[in-house]
């Protein structure tokens, strides 16, 4: 067994740690006896995202985001056909962002997106930022909790965001998980939606990185691409005792 993660643009959008999200899955595939390659894809790389199980797309600042549009609009056909086809991608932030129509910012350009997912972000009157703590979609909670059995049934989802964008949710398209009142501000500070969840597709507003103190999720995601391949998606379970306190700790949980 073999998974294959490209990593959208590491050399732009690296200002939040979120490469730990790939080091996190990779991680979990070498402990468990799974071969995993990487693929660095950025500005002008050749890349077929048929040939890959799982995408990275992590976060940056608006002016990372501005210079590489012209290369991401290029490769919207080809990640629409393997989104489609059940392609497992999270996209964190920025990421999350450019998966919609457009990005407007603070300064007010506009960056087109791929449009693969009906979401758009235009800039608020100020950043969000702080500890995030949500409660995911209880289909997401569910699949999660199929795929990592160790996480002890988490249902939760904790990071730190810090954006200026705020995101919306077109009609039927569900977000990742809902904010606690009082416990961050998630796509847009007001409807209580945290990232989104479109099929294989996960999108988060979350760093920290994410996936350290969400072994579920890393997990889920893991297991997705596994039943993509046709492959058993039951993971061997890991010792998550450490990965389960980090995030019970964020939760005000001991
Ligand atoms: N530049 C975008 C914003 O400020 C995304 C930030 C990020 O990726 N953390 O909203």
């Amino acid at each position: 067994m073999t998974i294959r993660i490209a990593h959208l643009y590491p050399d732009l959008l690296n200002l939040y740690g979120d490469r730990g999200n790939v080091m996190t899955l990779m991680a979990r595939c070498r402990w468990r006896g799974i071969d995993c390659v990487l693929e660095r894809v950025s500005i002008g790389a050749a890349w077929d995202p048929a040939d890959t199980d799982i995408v990275f797309f992590g976060g940056g600042s608006d002016r990372e985001q501005g210079i590489l549009t012209r290369d991401l609009s290029g490769r919207a056909p080809a990640l629409r056909s393997a989104l489609a086809d059940g392609l497992v991608l999270l996209a964190v932030c920025g990421g999350l962002q450019m998966l919609g129509s457009h990005y407007r910012t603070p300064a007010g350009e506009e960056y087109p997106g791929l449009s693969l997912l009906d979401l758009y972000t235009e800039a608020g009157d100020k950043r969000l930022i702080g500890d995030v703590r949500a409660d995911l979609t209880p289909e997401t909670a569910a699949a999660a909790a199929r795929a990592c059995p160790g996480a002890e049934g988490l249902t939760t989802l904790v990071g730190f965001e810090n954006h200026g964008g705020r995101t919306w949710l077109g009609p039927g398209l569900p977000p990742l998980a809902r904010t606690r009142p009082g416990a961050g501000g998630g796509n847009n500070g007001r409807d209580g939606g945290e990232g989104v969840r479109w099929r294989n597709v996960f999108g988060t507003y979350l760093h920290g990185p994410l996936l350290p103190k969400n072994p579920h999720i890393a997990d889920l995601l893991l297991s997705l691409a596994l039943a993509r391949q046709g492959q058993p998606a039951e993971l061997p379970p890991l010792d998550d005792a450490e990965e389960i306190m980090a995030h019970k700790a964020r939760l005000g949980k001991r």
